[in-house]
């Protein structure tokens, strides 16, 4: 048999990163890349801070040079989106072309979640997600000027640490109790609020946003938070209230779906064993936590894509890659290793807001992750600890005269 014809859905990060592994693991079927953004796959950490705050240039952030996918690759680069995939290998383009495959890598990452409410689709109310977006958004950032963030989860903080840089006044309304709690223990948020504060960031939790109202040119965002009626007014609103994993165009294709494309451990969908699913889009099962995990980060794009590459090859090892997220505000790098389960119990081994700044959790027992500060050199000690599960006591944990590589060696 012929070697395969490989088409990979998306050309951002992830299935940039499959396509080159494809071919430095020797893979010698047709390879095609379709992406509906006029750029070549690009990283996208820097659109919330370097790029938005013009520390870097757009040719930075690229996996490679343009003509790289076209040479160096051998892989056929098509600009377009992907409207439908039958359950007969057979794609169809929105421009009515149509590609048939022999094996489906599903790279769609997600789209950004519009605000629902009234005025959500105001021109002054925008999104962060790509290239486009970040330098539209850095067009209307401007000393003086008000803006509205709206979610208090990474993209939004970083948004308003990037724009407080640049001498905007800006608010944060976030609908829980606290910033970024899908990542970070209840001790990480109330810190980084702390952090946000001091450099001028309004934080207001609990809100519920109704509409967005435009008068005279003023932006206000009409909002309650405990049935008390609330307006916050700006020049322009940053909505950043998540992703939807980009599955539409997979209805009725026979792909399993769920929170995403569900894979088992090699990245492979269990309802349609010819489509694998990497990076955002991809709801993986997980063998160190026994359960389908779907990760939004920088450092499973890189390491999924390889994982995809090995198992269209045909190598049986699981992908087990432990959560870890770094995020820049306001000249603090903050790296997030493990998930933090509310309940989790929290150890601060040093606060977060002196030199070095480590906290730990604890999940029935056993080391499940941890936020370093300012510290990035222990995210390896963490990770053996986390992987491992270590039993450590709390008092241990907390003992700075106990290195984390001690810890980790024992
Ligand atoms: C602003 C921002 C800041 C971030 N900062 C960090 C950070 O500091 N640290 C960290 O760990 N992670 C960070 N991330 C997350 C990280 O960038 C993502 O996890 C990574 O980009 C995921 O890669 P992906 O290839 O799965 O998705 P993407 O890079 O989004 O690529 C998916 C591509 O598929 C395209 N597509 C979708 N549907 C179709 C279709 N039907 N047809 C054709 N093409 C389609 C999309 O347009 C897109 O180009 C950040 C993300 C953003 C948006």
């Amino acid at each position: 048999m012929s070697a395969p014809h490989v088409l990979i859905a998306g050309a951002g990060h992830a299935g940039g990163r499959v396509a080159q592994a494809l071919r430095a693991a020797g893979f010698t079927g047709r390879v095609t890349m379709v992406g509906e953004e006029s750029h070549a796959p690009y990283e996208r950490p820097a659109l919330s801070k370097e790029l938005l705050l013009g520390r870097k240039t757009v040719g930075e952030i690229m996996l490679e040079p343009r003509e790289f996918w076209r040479d160096e690759q051998q892989v056929a680069a098509v600009n377009g989106r992907i409207a439908a995939v039958g359950a007969d290998r057979v794609a169809r383009l929105d421009s009515g072309e149509t590609i048939a495959f022999d094996i489906l890598v599903v790279a769609a990452g997600g789209h950004a979640r519009k605000l629902t409410v009234v005025g959500g689709d105001l021109p002054e109310v925008r999104t962060l997600r790509s290239i486009d977006d970040c330098l539209a958004l850095r067009g209307a950032l401007a000393e003086g000027r008000r803006l509205l963030v709206i979610g208090g989860g990474v993209i939004g903080m970083e948004a308003a640490s990037s724009a407080a840089a640049l001498g905007m006044h800006v608010t944060v309304l976030e609908t829980g109790p606290r910033i970024m709690a899908r990542c970070l223990p209840p001790e990480g948020s109330r810190w980084l609020q702390a952090l946000h504060e001091e450099r001028g960031v309004r934080v207001e939790t609990g809100v519920a946003v109704e509409a967005i109202r435009r008068a005279d040119g003023v932006l206000s965002a009409q909002a309650s938070r405990a049935g008390q009626a609330l307006q916050f007014d700006a020049d322009l609103v940053l909505a950043a209230v998540g992703i939807t994993p980009a599955t539409a165009f997979l209805a009725g294709s026979g792909v399993a779906l769920d929170n995403g494309v569900l894979t088992d451990a090699r990245c492979r969908n269990p309802a349609a064993p010819w489509c694998y699913a990497v990076g955002d889009i991809a709801n993986s099962f997980n063998p160190l936590y026994g359960r389908h995990v779907r990760q939004e980060t920088w450092r499973n794009a890189e390491n999924q894509a390889r994982a995809v590459a090995a198992s269209i090859m045909g190598s049986g090892e699981a992908y087990e890659e432990m959560p870890w997220m770094w995020t820049d505000q306001h000249e603090r790098n903050i790296q997030v290793v493990g998930i933090y389960t509310p309940g989790d119990l929290v150890v601060s081994r040093i606060a977060p807001g002196e030199q070095g700044g480590v906290l730990l959790w604890l999940h029935e027992g056993k080391v499940a992750g941890g936020m370093l500060v300012d510290c990035g050199r222990e995210r390896k000690q963490l990770e053996i600890l986390a992987r491992r599960q270590a039993e450590v006591e709390p008092a241990t944990l907390s003992d700075t005269a106990i290195s984390l590589k001690e810890l980790a060696r024992a």
